[in-house]
């Protein structure tokens, strides 16, 4: 059974969440602070995030913005007013559905459920020892999603898409950093150092990806 996350700090809220989402069989955690969440989501185990937009301590906004960084799972707003729901709907804070205070525990049931299926059925392709979800934006490598900042994961996924093809640092600065103020050809490479260090830490025995001298990077999946 999928785990749930709900970051809820109104505890009448929270105890009619938990129980509808129990009582539908999902295993449900709950935190009430948004300095929670991250750590929480590190540990793994999470499967989808229910999370208040007015939590006291960091806006329901800011813990997604920074969410969004390394993971990819599905988040469900939890607003209380109409201001928050127009910044909900705007595209920017990476939120996947909400619910307008108050709402219907049952009708929260259902969009995590609907929430849940359509993360499962997105496209995911496996590249060898990899696993590249473009719609979640992970990556799965050794058996693990991995938690990368948003140019490294830009950056392996590139790579990904052809697997063995040697990308140029001005390429990769291209399309990984188009939007970036100041970058330069360090860039990529303190990145690829990152990039090295985590896949190490899961699979010491693998280095997949390959400094071609004097031509740039590219990606071994076998
Ligand atoms: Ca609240």
């Amino acid at each position: 059974m999928p785990t749930l996350l709900l970051a809820e700090d109104d505890a009448a809220i929270a105890e009619t969440v938990l129980y509808a989402l129990r009582a539908e069989g999902f295993d449900a955690e709950h935190v009430l602070l948004g300095g929670q969440v991250l750590p929480r989501l590190q540990r793994g185990g999470i499967d989808l995030l229910v999370l208040d937009v007015g939590l006291p301590d960091i806006s329901g906004f800011e813990v997604c913005r920074r969410l969004r960084e390394t993971h990819g799972l599905p988040v469900i707003f939890l607003t209380a007013r109409s201001d928050e729901i127009d910044r909900v709907l705007g595209l920017e804070i990476g939120a996947d559905d909400y619910m307008a205070k108050p709402f219907s525990p049952r009708e929260l049931v259902a969009r995590v459920r609907a929430r849940l299926r359509r993360h499962e059925a997105a496209p995911s392709s496996r590249r060898g020892c990899f696993e590249l979800d473009e719609e979640a934006h992970r990556i799965r490598f050794a058996g693990h999603w991995l938690e990368l900042t948003r140019y490294e994961h830009a950056l392996l996924a590139e790579l990904l898409r052809r697997p063995g093809a040697i990308l140029t640092r001005a390429q990769l600065l291209d399309r990984v950093w188009a939007d970036a103020l100041e970058t330069g050809e360090r860039t990529v490479d303190t990145h690829i150092k990152t990039l090295r260090a985590k896949l190490r830490q899961l699979d010491p025995a693998r280095d997949p990806i390959r400094t071609h001298r004097g031509l740039g990077y590219s990606v071994d999946v076998d």
